[in-house]
């Protein structure tokens, strides 16, 4: 079996999350008492695959300066930019910039997205580890999907079997992602996620199926939910450390 390879983190966290309605950006929303961003560094700096981080931050950040994870020497920060694709491109050329090669593994993964399992690394490692193109965790949908009319009625019942969601890491090759990323940007593509860039750029991302409940806060019920998770996981196991 191939061993799974080494990987530099990059975590895109320059965003506001106006969704949230809240008074800073989600990714410094408190969960179980620690910021959301700090849960999902530390999935990667427990991981021992992990050759360092890149965090895009926003260039009037207040709060990141504030967190004692902002101390660690294996965490470096980029400036972010207006769309979260420029603020990976910006973490990416960070990397080049300190001489990590064309070839090295990245798994960028999005600061709001803290219930990231290890088992899911691993799973996304092991499946990517000899792929040429490099792929993302995704999960299929479950439910019926529908498409809406103008009229806000259903104009359309889809087929789900071949629809899948796309989550985060997505984990591709340091050069082939900054150049399609820098090309799609310059074009003026919409990419929301480093897969889409990808395939902007011919190649086909493979999908590796990941846990449905590594989501992303988007609005506070998101976070609501995974409060509530973990605290029942806590009573279910009180040495769980997101108790
Ligand atoms: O807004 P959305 O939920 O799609 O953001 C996903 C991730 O991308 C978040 O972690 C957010 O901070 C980040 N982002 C970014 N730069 C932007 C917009 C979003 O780093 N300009």
């Amino acid at each position: 079996m191939t061993p799974a390879p080494s990987f530099w983190a990059v975590l895109p966290a320059a965003g506001v999350g106006s969704r949230m309605r809240a008074d800073r950006p989600k990714q410094y929303l408190e969960l179980a008492g620690r910021s959301v961003i700090e849960h999902t560094l530390t999935a990667f700096l427990e991981h021992p695959g992990t050759l360092g981080i890149v965090v895009a931050l926003a260039s009037d950040d207040p709060w990141w300066p504030q967190l004692p994870l902002a101390q660690d020497a294996r965490i470096r920060c980029a400036e972010g930019g207006a769309e979260r694709a420029s603020s990976v491109l910006s973490a990416l050329l960070l990397l080049t910039a300190q001489g990590v090669a064309d070839d090295a593994w990245v798994l960028v993964h999005d600061a709001a997205r803290p219930n990231l399992q290890r088992s899911d690394i691993d799973h996304l490692l092991a499946s990517l580890a000899t792929d040429d193109v490099g792929g993302l965790l995704a999960v299929p949908v479950r439910d019926t999907l529908k498409r809406a009319g103008a009229d806000g009625r259903v104009a359309a019942t889809l087929d789900r079997s071949l629809v899948w969601q796309a989550y985060t890491p997505q984990m591709f090759r340091l050069g082939p992602l900054s150049r399609a990323l820098a090309d799609a940007l310059a074009a003026g593509v919409a990419v929301t996620d480093e897969a889409s860039a990808m395939e902007w750029a011919g190649l086909a991302p493979r999908l590796v199926e990941g846990r449905p409940d590594n989501l992303k806060i988007t609005r506070p019920e998101d976070l609501e939910w995974l409060r509530r998770s973990w605290q029942l996981d806590a009573l279910a196991d009180p040495g769980n450390p997101t108790s």
